[in-house]
């Protein structure tokens, strides 16, 4: 768990990523407590986010982002090309408490209407690339598919899931996706590549929640049992891992631009939280002296 690798389906012009995610995303989502629902959604995000996200081929940063009018206001994701993740969610209470139990599509009864948008940024000497796209589907893998539609992306399929455990939280939550993309220009009759392009679709629509996620099933075997009819070839693995990117600098280089009245405690002091991993930046009244003079 906590990888993910990229592979080729031989015989037809189709390239796939593959990602596993369990104790890391554990990690990421425990210290937040997040109600079932939002725990769930919130390890798909981060799981679409590693998805897209391991293409990156410079060093760099991708971000996954969703805004709507739903009890889930906000979520944010993102991934380093060197495999730290990290994430977190802003929602409603009382409006998830007021949600029924029945399983209804999530990402209108978690989000509601909005947006999901998509950023890299690679260094100085590179732009920041960002794509936007409506929350339009019922699952968060369709409203990816409606980016691919309309974005001038390769032809793309995905399928993504999310256990959350025993008691639907995060304790031994585990989550993976698949990602296939049509590769331009391979030579072959365009009719096969249709077929083929179609048939490679099909097979992995027909993947079980359980294969994907199974420990006992490696990433080898699964892509063999999906794709051996046609040959897949395995590239290098990479490791994926929780880690934020926040530090006390970045916490004053922020706090410096708000006045010094609106972040400060009665006595003085101020306590900073960051949003993504929860860890609180404590400064005394004479250290904030100090940062402000200089
Ligand atoms: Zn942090």
């Amino acid at each position: 768990m906590d990888y993910s690798l990229t592979f080729q389906i031989e015989g037809l012009a189709i390239r796939g990523r593959l990602v596993r995610l369990g104790p890391a995303l554990e990690s990421i989502l425990l210290p937040h407590d997040y109600p079932g629902p939002v725990a769930e959604i919130m390890a798909e995000t981060v799981t679409l986010a590693a998805t897209l996200g391991s293409a990156l081929k410079y060093d760099g940063v991708f971000g996954l982002q969703t805004q709507g009018d739903g009890p889930v206001s906000l979520m944010v994701a993102d991934v380093t090309s060197t495999g730290a993740m990290r994430g977190y969610a802003r929602y409603d209470d009382v409006r998830i408490k007021l949600l029924d139990n029945n399983t209804g599509a999530p990402v209108p009864r978690l989000l509601g209407a909005g947006h999901m948008a998509f950023s890299v940024e690679q260094g100085t000497h590179t732009e920041r690339y960002q794509g936007i796209s409506e929350l339009d589907g019922a699952t968060l893998a369709d409203c990816a598919h409606h980016y691919f539609r309309n974005s001038e992306q390769l032809e793309s399929a995905i399928w993504l899931g999310a256990d959350m455990g025993k008691n639907k939280s995060a304790k031994g939550a585990l989550a993976g996706a698949i990602m296939i993309q049509r590769m331009p220009q391979s030579g072959k009759d365009t009719e096969d590549e249709e077929d083929g392009w179609r048939r490679a679709v099909a097979i992995l629509s027909s993947l079980r929640r359980d294969e994907l996620l199974s420990n006992d099933l490696s990433a080898e075997d699964l892509l063999y049992r999906l794709y051996n009819e046609d040959g897949v070839r395995i590239f290098e693995k990479h490791k994926l891992f929780h880690q934020c990117r926040c530090s006390e600098e970045k916490v004053i280089n922020t706090i410096k631009s708000f006045p010094l009245e609106e972040i400060t405690d009665d006595d003085g002091s101020a306590h900073v939280t960051c949003e993504f991993c929860k860890q609180v930046y404590a400064f005394s009244a004479n250290e904030l002296k100090s940062i402000f003079d200089t």
